[in-house]
């Protein structure tokens, strides 16, 4: 056998448990050269997702120098850095975890290509996802639509049991040079919430199986009772690790489906949770337009406002609205925002706002250090009512009855909401340190009326839909 390096190229997979492709770079025996690359596609996320990436990073090149290798960091366009390293290694080739965004396999397929005509291995492996896109398919052998048939599909599959943590990468004899990570700058947009949002972050494998088993001794029996109500810490938190592929969703699985054995009363709905997710990689593979277009044709056209200045006091969390500012403003001192306020955020722009998911999508991408593209755009379009197995157009969340329904005692919008309080607490202060000064806001600010009026807003948004329905109608006659 050759004793050649073999590169591993990690990208949204910084972890060393249930993870394939180590799995069978290790049972190579060859020495072993794990590298992450600073490509386009990577400095085009967001600001919070660079800021989380780069926490990640450094955290993860801890816990491969514990396992006596490194993680070497190089910049550049990911096929011209990989050959490069080839080159200087004299490597047998690069294996790496599949990511599934339009892109990334549109870069990944020429990487494969480029190395593989130059003779050389280049592997890619599962491990993002419970099951391959490809490997469930309706009874007429395509894609899933509907969540709930894909469900049954995903759980009567059956899931394999992770794999064991890797636990000693053989080193190369000599390694290469690597960038330092501070010189990457991936925080500099976060300007002064950095420090904020920090605090917030709970970074490394470590942390995200440490979060896995407090979630499963503590939280899963009421998961289903408590998940909705925002003021709780009762979601497990682990979107913020699975983005980053700190673990594995067969580690969560397995936990759940244990968690379910044992008799916990809401681990078949976290498990339900989680399908969530393997649902929207479905759709985004098999669809990846879901990313940037309606899903439903009849919604190309709708007459949604681009980007406005209701939509500028809505990312300001200024919008009168409390149930939606407190969310608003736990995005940006945070980088996540609960489930239920993340729907409720979304329908008022679409609807009360008029403006389009995409405006709502592209905001998330900005501010969410759990960036996900697959389940941004789902729940994006799931909630404009646009997407596939979406929630119907007419049914308009309004914030104010949400708020009286999963936040009765206003905890949450006083944990995030500082004016007209005499002590306002931490987090809500920590918004005005962590917010742009060039926004000019003040905890001491008296806080805004209103944009529009929760019933004219829901009629104009209801009024909007059946004028549009009608000019299709009139169009085409099939609406
Ligand atoms: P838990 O309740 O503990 O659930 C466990 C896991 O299941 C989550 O970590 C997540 O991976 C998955 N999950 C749960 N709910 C959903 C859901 N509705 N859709 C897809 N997967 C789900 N999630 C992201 O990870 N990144 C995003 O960028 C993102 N953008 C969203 C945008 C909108 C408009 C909406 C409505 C939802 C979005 N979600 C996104 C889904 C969901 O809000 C988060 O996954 C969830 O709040 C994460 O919290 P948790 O880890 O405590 O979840």
């Amino acid at each position: 056998m050759s004793n050649k390096p073999l590169i591993l190229w990690f990208r949204r997979d910084l972890r060393l448990s249930d993870h394939p492709m180590l799995q069978a770079a290790v049972a190579t025996g060859r020495p072993l050269v794990p590298v992450f690359v600073l490509d386009g596609q990577t400095q085009a996320m967001g600001a919070a997702a660079r800021f989380r990436l780069g926490l990640g990073l450094a955290q993860f090149g801890g816990a491969l120098a514990a396992a006596g290798s490194r993680l070497l960091l190089r910049r550049g366009e990911a096929l011209q850095v990989l050959q490069g390293l080839v080159a200087e290694l004299g490597a047998a080739g690069v294996y790496w975890q599949r990511m599934y965004e339009p892109e990334a396999r549109a870069r990944d397929a020429a990487v494969k290509a480029a190395l593989r005509a130059e003779g050389l291995e280049a592997e890619s492996f599962a491990g993002a996802l419970l099951v391959e896109p490809w490997q469930v398919a309706t009874g007429q052998g395509g894609a899933y639509k509907v969540y709930t048939p894909f469900w049954r599909a995903v759980s009567a599959r059956g899931i394999e049991a992770p794999l064991a943590a890797v636990r000693a990468l053989p080193a190369p004899a000599v390694w290469p040079e690597s960038d330092r990570l501070e010189d990457w700058g991936l925080g500099a947009d976060m300007r002064r919430g950095a420090g904020v949002v920090a605090r917030s972050q709970r970074v490394g494998e470590a942390a995200a199986l440490a979060r896995l088993e407090a979630f499963i001794a503590q939280d899963v029996g009421d998961y289903r009772a408590l998940r909705d109500v925002p003021a709780e810490p009762a979601t497990s938190g682990l979107s913020e690790n699975l983005a980053w592929g700190e673990i594995g969703p067969r580690t969560i699985w397995a936990a759940g489906q244990r968690a379910l054995f044992e008799g916990a009363a809401g681990a078949e709905q976290f498990c339900k949770e989680l399908v969530w997710r393997e649902f929207a990689y479905h759709l985004m593979y098999h669809n990846p337009e879901i990313l940037t277009q309606s899903w439903r044709p009849e919604w190309q056209d709708f007459g949604w406002r681009g980007d406005n200045g209701d939509a500028e006091r809505w990312r300001r969390g200024m919008t009168g609205e409390p149930f939606v500012d407190a969310a608003m403003r736990e995005v940006y001192v945070t980088g996540r925002m609960h489930n239920r306020a993340r729907m409720v955020v979304a329908s008022y722009l679409t609807k009360h706002l008029m403006t389009h998911w995409r405006v709502g999508q592209a905001w998330f991408a900005e501010v969410l250090t759990d960036w996900d593209p697959a389940a941004n755009a789902m729940g994006w379009q799931w909630v404009a009512g646009c997407g596939p197995d979406a929630a119907p157009y007419f049914r308009v969340f309004n914030p104010a009855g949400q708020a009286e329904k999963f936040d009765a005692d206003g905890r949450y919008r006083r944990r995030w909401i500082a004016e007209g309080q005499a002590r306002p607490g931490p987090e809500a202060l920590a918004f005005f340190q962590a917010c742009p000064r060039a926004w000019g806001l003040e905890a001491g600010q008296d806080y805004p009326a209103p944009v529009v009026n929760l019933a004219e807003g829901r009629a104009r948004a209801l009024a909007a839909y059946a004028a549009y329905k009608e000019k299709d109608a009139s169009d085409d006659g099939d609406l």
